[in-house]
């Protein structure tokens, strides 16, 4: 068989290699899931046992990939953060975000179904899909305030519809229209505002992880950070040699998986004892 006759049609094939570095954060979201969510039933505002199947799903990719140290996860969306000096398949785009999207929708599928026995994915109603996108941020500040974005974003999206299905579900006895056009033009006061006086709900006592959304760290216990990765510290000319990454590395990979559900906006204590998640 002369396959070298064919090899020519490889010349066709395009590379992006993310520029070495800098920060790679892969964003995952579900395709249709407006539609998705009514399909399956989901409880509005917020269905918990949906939000958990997708932190199962991220957890994961922490297991799968051990250059991810950082995730930020809220509706129907994750974004993972890669360490900084990854090299996984080289840095190549396209291999990266199929690898993303497709490990969460595979891993989505199996955690649905292992929750869901009464009401599991059929694929005659649907299926979950998730596209992926990357994108290199130049320095870790760029890169709080991407996660600070996202983070922005969950808490207007969360305030906007616990007040619509609240005026929808909660006796007000709206249609989904007259709940939107009664919306249209509020600020979060104004919304606040209707909740507390309407329905007796004060926002700030809803679920954090509705209000927050769910971060996921490669953790370094304190007796470990104190050991170790105050040694790790870039020295005077802000270089961190081999050797320190390498070590570095061995701590992260042993490193625990932990979630949260805070802050990430004002708190810059919460990044400051992280250092590892910059190196
Ligand atoms: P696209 O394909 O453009 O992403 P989409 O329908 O997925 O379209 P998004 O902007 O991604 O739109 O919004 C996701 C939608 O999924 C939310 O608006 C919400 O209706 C629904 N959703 C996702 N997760 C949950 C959840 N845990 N509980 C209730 N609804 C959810
Ligand atoms: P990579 O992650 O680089 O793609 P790979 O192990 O998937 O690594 P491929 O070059 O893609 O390597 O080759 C796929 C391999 O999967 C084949 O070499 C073969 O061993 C196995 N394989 C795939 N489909 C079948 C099949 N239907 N029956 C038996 N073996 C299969
Ligand atoms: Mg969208
Ligand atoms: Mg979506
Ligand atoms: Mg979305
Ligand atoms: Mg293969
Ligand atoms: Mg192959």
């Amino acid at each position: 068989m002369a396959k070298s006759r064919f090899e020519y049609v490889r010349e066709f094939e395009r590379e992006n290699h993310l520029l070495q570095e800098t920060y790679i954060v892969i964003r995952i979201d579900g395709k249709g899931f407006h539609k998705f969510s009514q399909i399956y039933e989901f409880d509005k505002p917020n269905d918990i046992t949906a939000i958990e199947v997708l932190n199962s799903a991220a957890l994961e990719i922490f297991k799968q990939i051990p250059d991810v140290v950082f995730a930020y996860g809220q509706s129907d969306e994750y974004s993972f953060l890669l360490k900084k000096n990854c090299k996984l398949y080289e840095r190549r785009e396209m291999k990266l975000i199929t690898l993303f999207s497709s490990l969460i929708t595979s891993a989505y599928m199996y955690h649905w179904n292992l929750t869901h026995p009464t009401n599991p994915i059929s694929i005659e109603k649907k299926l979950p899909v998730f596209d992926a996108r990357a994108v290199i941020y130049p320095n870790f500040d760029v890169v709080k305030d991407y996660f600070r974005w996202r983070q922005a974003d969950c808490h207007i999206n969360n305030l906007y519809n616990t007040t619509f299905w609240a005026l929808v579900l909660k006796g007000e006895g709206m249609t989904t229209k007259d709940a939107e056009t009664y919306l249209n033009g509020t600020f979060s006061k104004d919304k606040n505002e209707i909740l507390f006086s309407k329905f007796g709900i004060n926002y700030n006592n809803e679920p954090e992880i509705y209000k927050k959304g769910t971060i996921i760290i490669r953790e370094l216990n304190e007796t470990i950070m104190k050991k170790d990765i105050q040694h790790q510290q870039p020295g005077e000319e802000g270089e961190v040699s081999n050797r320190q990454l390498q070590r570095l590395e061995k701590i992260v990979k042993k490193a625990e998986i932990k979630t949260y559900h805070q802050d990430l906006i004002t708190d810059e204590e919460f990044w400051s004892s992280r250092p590892w998640l910059s190196m």
